[in-house]
Formats: structure tokens, sequence, C-alpha cells
């Protein structure tokens, strides 16, 4: 089943050669309250290139399967625009080479076609 994809990255920032921050904003929907410890899941397809850094990787079996990873949020519970996570990339990893590729100004392309989900403790 084609997952729907319902949120876009606003901001991009590096730190360190591999260690950067995303800002995502959800589409078409609030952000939930902050509560400590949250996580979110960010996915994007195979088929999203994957960073110059990164190991190369065999071609996918299905390019539209989505890979999907957990992720703390690093933003400020003041911020009811956009969720920001700290990312370190992993060379030989799945995902963490293609977030590494995105970049806010390719915004129309599918490569945004991000998703985000978020658990709730305690609730
Ligand atoms: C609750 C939760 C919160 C998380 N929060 C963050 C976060 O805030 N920031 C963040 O960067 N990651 C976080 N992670 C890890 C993240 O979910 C991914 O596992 C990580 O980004 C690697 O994904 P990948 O698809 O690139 O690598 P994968 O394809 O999953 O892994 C490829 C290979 O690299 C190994 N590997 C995985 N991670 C690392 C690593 N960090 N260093 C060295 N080798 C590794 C794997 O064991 C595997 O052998 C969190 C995980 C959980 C469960």
């Amino acid at each position: 089943m084609k997952t729907e994809l319902n949120a876009k990255v606003v901001g991009k920032i590096e730190f360190a050669p591999g260690n950067f921050a995303i800002k995502i904003a959800p589409i078409g929907r609030t952000l939930p309250d902050f509560i400590p410890g949250q996580y979110g899941v960010l996915g994007l397809p195979y088929s999203a290139p994957r960073s110059v850094f990164s190991d190369p990787e065999e071609p996918p079996a299905d390019p539209d399967k989505m890979i999907r990873r957990a992720y703390s949020v690093a933003s400020s519970s003041m911020s009811k625009e956009y969720v920001e996570f700290y990312i370190s990339l992993v060379r030989s990893g799945a995902l963490t080479p293609r977030l590494h590729k995105v970049q806010i100004e390719n915004f129309i392309f599918p490569i945004f076609f991000f998703q985000l989900f978020y658990a709730f403790h305690g609730r």
C-alpha cells in the first residue's frame, strides 16, 4: 500500500560534516503540543537520491517503498510551525544518506515527499 506523504522540509543546516538538523512542517494539519521525549518517524522512498558522502547501495526491488526511521524531537516547545530533528549521517544507512541530500530550495521535487508521524507518551 502506498503511504500518503504529509510533511515538507522547511529548513536544514549542517553543523559538522554528517551532522545536521532539519525542520519539518506538516501539510494540512497543526502540530501537537510538545511533550518531552517525543519522537517522530521520518520517511522517504528508496527512489529519493542519496548524499554523495554515502556508500553506494544496491538498487532497491521497489523504489516506491518507504524507508522509515525514528528521530527524537529537538525543537523548542514554543514552536508550533515546524518540528526539528538532529540527525547523524550513517554512510551505509538507508534513510540518513537520503535525508542528508534534501535541500529546502528543492521543495517542488518529489524528494520532499516526507511523511511524519507522532508518538504520544502517556496519551
Ligand atoms: C526512539 C529513537 C530515536 C532516535 N533518535 C535519533 C536522533 O535524534 N538522531 C539520529 O541521528 N538518530 C536517531 N535514531 C536512530 C535512527 O532511527 C536511525 O536508526 C539512524 O538514523 C540510522 O538510519 P539509517 O536508515 O541511515 O541506517 P540503517 O539502514 O538503519 O542502518 C545501516 C547500518 O548502520 C548501523 N547504524 C545505525 N545507526 C548508526 C549510528 N548512529 N552509527 C553507526 N552505525 C549505525 C546499523 O546497525 C546498520 O548496520 C533514533 C532511534 C530511535 C529508536
